[in-house]
């Protein structure tokens, strides 16, 4: 199943009124499973396959770290027995929301098994204390660990399937190994000192560790974060003096502040990033495989006029 926008249960609930017109097929319930926001809600897809029943919270290109749920939301999680999230912050509303429904199903964590020796912190932007950073999804390698994580939290809220969801994950974990090469064959493209890239919001600390390219940006760890016009001055400064042309937009921020920075230091920008978010269903980042072929191959031709 494909995360799309806001879906709901809706279609789950109609099957489950026709099986319950049909006693004799005796089918067993598949597992309500909703994850907080579109990356993680294709991850949860690849394991869960036609086993559950998906339904994801801030919908394509919709940021999750400001995202405000709603009463429908509330009813969502009331109604799942599993309830998947980034953790470390990057969904702010999730506690909040899993009280407000009184969940009570399995929380899975998708960073929980990711070792602290591998946590990374945001930068110091301007007087705000560094905290961990979440966005490891945006490393492959720490991808294909939620991946295990959710194989494992699958099954055991519902260990019926528990070997099918197994199967999934080590069929996709090969995959994202392929790709985790792919990505590093692609930057490797690049010449070292050329591998430097601006985007709105420091969301890029583990691709930048996993991969080798510099990331500078105005905001923190959460699009939340104003930006200080004293940071913002020292970035424009900072580009002009490297001459950075790869200078890029986020699928799921307010483009405004990049492109005035762009614009100040005489440049323009790039493509669109997928960062927080995945593109609707049938647009060019609606897996998380694509949004890493999306992305790379943004990032490398950014790169190149650097
Ligand atoms: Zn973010």
């Amino acid at each position: 199943m494909r995360p799309t926008t806001r879906r709901r249960f809706g279609a789950a609930l109609a099957i489950g009124g026709a099986w319950a017109a049909l006693p004799a097929f005796g089918q067993q319930k598949k597992p309500k499973v909703v994850a907080s926001f579109t990356i993680l809600a294709d991850l949860v897809a690849m394991v869960g396959g036609d086993r559950i029943e998906l339904a994801t919270l801030v919908g394509a290109d919709k940021d999750a770290h400001s995202y405000e749920p709603t009463a429908g939301d509330s009813r969502t999680v009331a109604a799942a027995q599993v309830l998947v999230t980034n953790g470390l912050g990057f969904e702010p509303w999730a506690d909040r929301l899993a009280r407000a429904a009184s969940f009570r199903g399995r929380r899975v964590v998708a960073t929980s098994d990711v070792p602290r020796e591998r946590y990374l912190a945001g930068e110091q932007h301007h007087g705000a204390a560094a905290a961990t950073d979440p966005h490891m999804f945006q490393d492959v390698a720490l991808g294909r660990r939620y991946v295990a994580t959710i194989a494992k939290g699958l099954a055991e809220a519902d260990p019926a399937a528990a070997q099918d969801y197994r199967q999934r994950a080590e069929a996709y974990d090969k995959r994202l190994a392929d790709l985790d090469a792919w990505v590093r064959q692609q930057i490797d493209t690049v010449p070292a000192t050329k591998r430097r890239v601006i985007t709105g919001h420091d969301a890029f600390h583990y691709f930048a560790r996993a991969y080798g390219v510099t990331f500078r940006a105005p905001q923190g760890l959460s699009t939340a974060q104003e930006a200080s016009a004293r940071d913002v001055a020292t970035l424009i400064q900072q580009i002009r003096r490297e001459g950075i042309r790869a200078i890029f937009i986020e699928n799921m921020s307010n483009p405004k502040l990049v492109e005035q920075i762009a614009r100040e230091a005489g440049g323009g920008v790039g493509p669109e990033l997928y960062v927080d978010a995945l593109s609707p269903a049938g647009g060019p980042a609606d897996t998380y495989e694509k949004m890493f072929r999306h992305n790379v191959t943004a990032l490398v031709a950014g790169m190149a006029k650097n």
